[in-house]
């Protein structure tokens, strides 16, 4: 009967519990006026470009704030590597990643992971994800896995190599229209109760952020929870969610090239 009644509690406790969700808004440093995000709860973490004038203002601003800040690493897109400067490319060697990775670092400097800028190339090729994980775990750094490609092999490496890890179940902003940002809010929501936490990704758009100032403030209601991104890590495996990213796998398929959109991630 004693065990019964445990048990029952148990079972109680644990459907009580709120459902979670963790929210990042990439993209930070590029524009003076991204810091309107500044408003938003701190549970709400920012990715804060490397290299930029603002990165290491906002870094601090941020932590000041007590609010987690990870590094928005750039990486290879399919589409070419001409839209950010300091990309990690494919073709560079393990020390000119490390090289790179830690020089981002220095300019961000309060980061406590990293998720990636594009990539949609990059986080499919085992060799500089690898290097990535391998110093990602030497600093004690989480990553994100942004899933700008279904086909990234990043959070698989990440955890191989001991890295918590995350990974993005929705682009809050992919269309930046008011109809879309709530379709995509609501699925975030959604697949929160269903998984019981979700990651959604947002940009610091002023239609974006005017509108997840007044959402946020109604999750309670939905007995959903806003939680610091570090509390939704894990170190096994995480539950499955493909995106409707349109990119294809990298293999020799002669019709790959010409079939790839310039807005590759
Ligand atoms: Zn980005």
């Amino acid at each position: 009967m004693r065990l019964l009644l445990i048990s029952c509690f148990l079972y109680i406790s644990f459907s009580a519990k709120a459902s979670q969700i963790a929210l990042i808004i990439d993209d930070m440093g590029n524009n003076k006026k991204d810091a309107m995000a500044f408003t938003l709860p701190s549970n709400v973490t920012f990715a804060i470009l490397p290299n930029k004038h603002l990165s290491k203002i906002f870094s601090k601003r941020a932590t000041a704030q007590q609010r987690e800040v990870i590094l928005h690493m750039p990486m290879e897109s399919l589409a070419g590597n001409n839209q950010e400067k300091n990309v990690l490319l494919s073709n560079m060697p393990p020390t000119q990643i490390v090289k790179m990775l830690k020089i981002a670092l220095s300019t961000v400097p309060d980061a406590v992971g990293v998720n990636n800028h594009m990539g949609s190339r990059l986080t499919q090729l085992t060799l500089p994800m690898s290097v990535t994980m391998e110093f990602l775990s030497e600093q004690g750094l989480f990553f994100v896995d942004s899933r700008t490609t279904r086909y990234t092999k990043a959070e698989a490496i990440a955890k191989k190599n001991g890295v918590l890890s995350a990974k993005r179940n929705v682009f809050i902003d992919h269309i930046p229209s008011s109809e879309q940002i709530d379709k995509q809010f609501h699925r975030l929501l959604s697949l929160s109760k269903k998984h019981g936490y979700a990651v959604g990704i947002a940009h610091p758009y002023p239609q974006t952020l005017e509108y997840l100032k007044v959402h946020l403030q109604t999750l309670q209601k939905h007995g959903i929870e806003l939680v610091k991104l570090s509390d939704v890590l894990s170190s096994g495996s995480t539950y499955a969610y493909h995106s409707n990213t349109k990119s294809q796998p990298i293999s020799p398929a002669p019709k790959f090239q010409s079939s790839m959109k310039s807005k590759s991630r």
